[in-house]
């Protein structure tokens, strides 16, 4: 978990600084990308089960929308924070244009545990947030979408909720439907199999084939269980993958020396991704601490988790076999450690770049909402398939060129197109 004083916001803003200064940004450039267009803050009154009223609390923020409409999840957390949900929505603008989509950032979120909440309290949750916020958001200005402890069904409700307000339908409200109402062949793979096409990439520069490779991976949610299917489809093996216990409150790693069963695992997991403990050690998985999924002897490391997992505080538990960090989760890494990983010559592709594949399989459902016609799963996911290599490889070679860290490189892609987007709309 993220330590208290951890601000991911703050973060998000020293690596736009970071940038700004390394591309000698005008004032007003820096002005207006630093912050937020516009931000929500609400009340969303819920009746429980219990017959009593409960009453959260929902933000969506927007960052910016030069490119096109904002675009960005909804998180479901019981430590969400404004401060998280600028950040989300801050690295949302620039994962969008680092993968050169029409779409702008934006996030959502709600203070909630889903974990202690009825499938009827959590529709309400769900259609409370969207009558809060109904006219600020849309197809054509913000497109929200599944994020941690989201899913295609809390979707389906704020989708319903808002076609109940306008009367119509718009399916391009929100991605990430259940297939058959408006939703996409391989949306819910997106996000993993994209962080493996970017590590696929990777490793072909380095010379190194992936099934001579290992991978420890933090969270074992919607992201990481995907990740390791394309993964292991490739002919990797993972050792290790990490999973929140909801009942102890804290975090433990599960280890197989000869690699895990990714079935296995997932039939003992809950919808939040949460490992069933006792069950994994009747199965033979060594349990260890939350941390220790960083500490693994392998060549490479997924964090698939939340924002803040590697540290100025951890990062030295990194193995010295550890080639490749690939981060599926958004902001996993924070500068002081990024400052370390570039020290030892370990490669980074970037959360902007390696778990873009989620909001681009979203660009890809919301177009076929549009068109009222659907592609087969194939096309889709040969779709994604070429938008992440080419995006891979455009920021690699930017890298290479002007011997940049690669996260450094994706933001220079990324802060380029919203700045000149931007200039051209005449705001700066
Ligand atoms: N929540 C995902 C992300 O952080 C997907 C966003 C989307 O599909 O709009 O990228």
């Amino acid at each position: 978990m993220s330590s208290s004083s951890f601000n991911a916001f703050a973060m998000a803003q020293s690596q736009f600084d970071k940038i700004a200064e390394m591309l000698d940004l005008d004032q007003a450039s820096r002005d207006l990308l630093r912050t937020p267009n516009r931000e929500y803050h609400f009340n969303i009154p819920v009746r429980m089960d219990s017959g009593n009223m409960q009453i959260f609390r929902g933000f969506r923020v927007q960052h910016n929308d030069a490119r096109g409409p904002g675009k960005g999840g909804v998180r479901f957390h019981p430590m969400e924070t404004i401060d998280t949900v600028r950040a989300l929505s801050m690295w949302m603008t620039w994962k969008t244009a680092a993968v050169d989509i029409p779409l702008g950032g934006s996030k959502g979120g709600i203070i909630c545990d889903p974990h202690n909440l009825s499938l009827n309290e959590q529709e309400q949750l769900c259609r409370g947030w969207v009558r809060q916020i109904a006219r600020n958001v849309g197809p054509v200005t913000d497109i929200p979408a599944p994020d941690v402890m989201t899913n295609a069904q809390h979707m389906l409700w704020m989708l319903d909720e808002f076609e109940v307000i306008f009367g119509g339908r718009y399916p391009g409200f929100i991605t990430g439907k259940p297939v058959g109402v408006g939703g996409s062949l391989g949306r819910k793979e997106a996000t993993g199999y994209g962080v493996i096409i970017t590590l696929r990439e990777m490793l072909k520069e380095l010379d190194i084939r992936p099934m001579d490779t290992t991978a420890s991976i933090q969270g074992f949610g919607n992201v990481a269980q995907h990740a390791i299917d394309l993964y292991h489809q490739l002919g990797g093996k993972t050792l290790c993958v990490s999973s929140w216990d909801q009942e102890d409150q804290t975090s433990y790693s599960f280890k197989k020396n000869d690699g895990i069963d990714l079935e296995e695992l997932r039939s003992i997991t809950n919808s939040f991704g949460g490992v069933d403990k006792a069950k994994a050690k009747e199965l033979g998985y060594e349990i260890l601490d939350g941390e220790d999924w960083l500490k693994q002897e392998v060549d490479i490391l997924i964090p698939a988790a939340l924002e803040n997992q590697i540290t100025r505080d951890n990062v030295a538990l990194i193995s010295e076999q550890v080639k490749i960090i690939a981060e599926g989760a958004n902001g996993p890494t924070e500068p002081a450690a990024d400052d370390e990983i570039k020290r030892r010559g370990i490669q980074m592709i970037p959360d902007l770049l390696a778990n873009a594949g989620g909001v681009t399989c979203s660009y890809f459902e919301q177009v076929q909402n549009n068109m009222n016609y659907y592609w087969p799963r194939d096309e889709v996911l040969g779709k994604l398939d070429t938008k992440m290599t080419t995006s891979y490889i455009a920021v690699s070679e930017l890298a290479r060129q002007k011997n940049l860290y690669m996260r450094d490189a994706a933001y220079v892609i990324a802060i380029g197109r919203v700045v000149q987007a931007s200039k051209d709309r005449g705001w700066i």
